[in-house]
């Protein structure tokens, strides 16, 4: 068991929320550590500078980037063992939330010196409070991998999860994920969270079906969120889809059909809820 205190002498690691757009979302704890610390490892210092700039921040910045984080791991430790306190930043939010920072984290740790995180913003938290879906429980995914048959696989882990699932996708990717969650999901709720405290922050709010007739903006950053599996909701989604189809004028045998097809379900079932327990 390893029980830290912080009013050791230990030298520390900072781990510094920044805005994830909107400049104005950070804390006075940030901005006096920042200024305090003796140099500060960011994802990609030229996006830091504006930050930097606006803050009239002077600590000087060394690159934590991605591909070379594990190069830079010893570096960070020399000013921790010479005895200098150090933060990390990432380009937006939470450093080590789909940003490079964990592997830092793990040795620094090791190493025995201390890790404290400075709190702020983080896009995945931020959507979720404004989305409508359940906030708890949630579970951030992140980012998905890149093969369907990967993205399936990791879909099909959380089928049966009665949380709000929390996915980062880049926004040309969003039409495609969006075709993955229906064909994996059904017809849940979605919301898309884009530009998230900036100028043209959107909200939509709508169901997986619905979303693939949407047009994506492919300017800007998205969050994805889908409603988790409710017992209930496959009830309400075949009375639904019956109603849309038989306003369409499908035939009775079609709609079934595309029902089972939309909710990924068999036909009996379909037919089940339908003709037996609605009667
Ligand atoms: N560390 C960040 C955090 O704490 O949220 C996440 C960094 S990750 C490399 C970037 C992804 O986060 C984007 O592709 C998008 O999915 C999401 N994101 C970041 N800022 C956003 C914003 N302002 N609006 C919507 N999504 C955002």
């Amino acid at each position: 068991m390893e029980q830290v205190s912080f009013k050791n002498n230990k030298k520390t690691l900072y781990l510094v929320s920044t805005p994830i757009g909107n400049l104005e979302d950070i804390t006075y704890r940030a901005i006096n550590t920042l200024n305090s610390v003796s140099i500060v490892f960011a994802e990609d210092t030229r996006t830091s500078s504006i930050l930097f700039k606006h803050y009239n921040i002077n600590t000087k910045m060394i690159s934590y980037h991605e591909h070379e984080k594990y190069d830079k791991i010893d570096l960070v430790l020399n000013y921790l063992k010479n005895g200098e306190d150090v933060a990390l930043i990432s380009d937006a939010g939470t450093p080590g939330i789909s940003d490079p920072g964990f592997e830092l984290v793990l040795k620094v740790i090791e190493q025995g010196f201390n890790v404290v995180s400075i709190p702020g913003a983080t896009a995945s938290i931020t959507a979720l409070t404004s989305s409508g879906l359940l906030m708890q429980p949630h579970l951030f995914v992140g980012f998905l991998p890149r093969k369907t048959n990967e993205i399936k696989f990791e879909l099909n882990k959380y089928i049966n999860l009665k949380a709000t699932l929390i996915i980062y996708e880049s926004p040309f990717r969003v039409k495609n994920t969006l075709k993955l969650l229906h064909e994996v999901y059904g017809n849940r709720r979605v919301v898309l969270a884009r530009e998230l405290t900036k100028l043209f922050e959107t909200i939509t709010r709508t169901t997986l079906l619905e979303s693939l007739d949407l047009e994506i903006n492919t300017k800007g950053e998205y969050v994805i969120l889908v409603e988790g599996y409710i017992e209930e909701e496959i009830k309400l989604s075949i009375e639904e889809l019956y109603e849309k189809y038989d306003n369409e004028g499908y035939k009775e045998k079609v709609i079934f059909e595309k029902i089972a097809k939309d909710l990924n379900i068999s036909k009996k079932d379909v037919y089940q809820k339908i003709k037996i327990d609605n009667k």
